[in-house]
């Protein structure tokens, strides 16, 4: 919406990758306050790995939902240590 850009292409002002992974799962619990919510929405408009991390937690909270906590054996603990690792990875520097 900004007409005088500043030439700050750069994305700066975002929040870093490491607090979107830090604060997905309170996203997709609705627990994020307004401005977290801009700055984590922003991000990742902008940033396609923490895109594609967020619309997988989705579906995979979202499975876990539908399935029951009580059924704590219908994720299998290869995949969770896939997303472990995967978020491990992606939070390094
Ligand atoms: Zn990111």
């Amino acid at each position: 919406m900004s007409h005088c850009n500043h030439g700050q292409d750069d994305h700066s002002h975002l929040i870093p990758c490491s607090e979107v992974l830090s604060k997905v799962y309170a996203f997709i619990d609705g627990q994020l306050d307004v401005r977290e919510l801009e700055g984590f929405q922003e991000h990742i408009r902008l940033c396609l790995p923490c895109q594609e991390l967020v619309k997988f937690e989705e579906k995979l909270v979202e499975m876990i939902k539908k399935k029951g906590c009580h059924q704590k054996n219908e994720i299998p603990s290869t995949l969770m240590d896939k997303i472990k690792q995967a978020i491990d990875v992606s939070s390094k520097p």
